[in-house]
């Protein structure tokens, strides 16, 4: 799964979603009290599985467990409130692996800029709500910290039990932050939003 994550972030590079050193991924199974994440600062077109943090959850903190001698180098995702937040409440109710993808998709993020609401784009390509369940946007709040995180559990509606009603969340001037239960499936959540996004704005008859 890892590796899985790691082609991820080639891809959102290639596709111009991050540059170099952007973009975070987190993951959890359900039944164990840590997550993997991606470590801050190295360059995802290169990034390797023994160089993700390994980050145990004790109710409400986390902290670094060993991994790797590569990984012990490096620092977690500076996105790491968000992903703590999410995947110590994500999944606990269920049999199942978490994945969040945090990524900064072209058209989603011009969308949100041109003022458009994400979560209202299903009222005109329905095809977009039978996988994709788009949540309302988190407005202007600054990266990395826990203003972003917590707008983000709650226009996800996550709940105390684990349960979100929304597989996606923009955040303007930002990115987007997609849920699942594989790093595919988080993924084209994103590709799927991305690609309405993209027609609207070509269209041009966006409000
Ligand atoms: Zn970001």
């Amino acid at each position: 799964m890892l590796e899985t994550i790691c082609d991820i972030l080639v891809d959102a590079y290639k596709r111009n979603w991050i540059t170099s050193r952007d973009g975070n991924i987190s993951i959890r199974h359900h039944d164990r009290d840590h997550f993997y994440i991606t470590p801050s600062g190295v360059r995802k077109q290169t990034l390797q599985p023994d160089q993700f943090k390994k980050i145990g959850i004790k109710d409400d903190w986390y902290f670094e467990m060993p991994y790797t001698d590569i990984s012990a180098q490096l620092k977690p995702s500076g996105e790491i409130p968000l992903h703590f937040g999410l995947q110590k409440r994500l999944g606990q109710h269920k049999d199942e692996v978490r994945v969040v993808v945090h990524v900064h998709p072209t058209y989603c993020v011009a969308a949100m800029h041109a003022g458009i609401q994400l979560s209202e784009l299903v009222k005109d390509f329905p095809e977009l709500g039978r996988y994709t369940k788009v949540a309302n946007n988190v407005g202007d709040v600054p990266p990395i910290s826990h203003e972003l995180a917590n707008q983000c559990f709650k226009n996800l509606e996550l709940d105390d039990n684990g349960f979100i009603n929304y597989d996606i969340v923009g955040i303007k001037g930002h990115g987007v932050v997609a849920i699942d239960t594989s790093p595919w499936r988080a993924y084209e959540h994103i590709e799927r939003l991305e690609h309405i996004c993209k027609i609207v704005l070509a269209s041009g008859k966006h409000k």
